[in-house]
């Protein structure tokens, strides 16, 4: 069964979308532990994501920085943190999250946007690429 990512890719279910590439997609963690916390994902559908290739691997490293600087540019925050978990969906995925300490990057303290509060952080976040 498709994972709920691809189900993303295939627009199939909607999404906020930062950024598109051929190979990479990002886009709003729905269940945000901060204001613009993003998910960066490959479109083939691998659950691990060290069992991607080295040359997908590295393109999806490199997508993730540059939507990192934009993350950065268009949310007030001390950094932006990468984590990888995968304990939740089985489609290989890297969080992007602007922290300030370090109970930002912890998943227990979750924040909730409207609609139109995560429509304009995705608009925020297009604009500063
Ligand atoms: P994990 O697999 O543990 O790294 O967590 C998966 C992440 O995907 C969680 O932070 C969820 O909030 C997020 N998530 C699950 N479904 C969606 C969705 N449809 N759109 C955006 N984010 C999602």
């Amino acid at each position: 069964m498709a994972s709920i990512f691809t189900k993303i890719i295939n627009k199939e279910i909607p999404c906020y979308k930062v950024a598109e590439t051929e190979n990479c997609l990002a886009f709003l963690d729905i269940n945000p532990n901060a204001e613009g916390h993003t998910l960066c994902i490959p479109k083939k559908e691998i659950d691990n994501l060290f069992d991607l290739d080295t040359e997908l691997y590295s393109e999806l490293m490199v997508f993730s920085k540059k939507v990192a600087k934009a993350l950065k540019k268009a949310v007030p925050c001390e950094r932006i943190a990468m984590s990888v978990i995968g304990l939740e969906v089985p489609h290989a995925h890297v969080h992007l999250i602007p922290i300030n300490e370090m109970k930002d990057i912890t998943f227990r303290n979750k924040k909730t946007f409207s609609e139109r509060e995560f429509i304009n952080i995705t608009d925020k976040i297009k604009a500063c690429f």
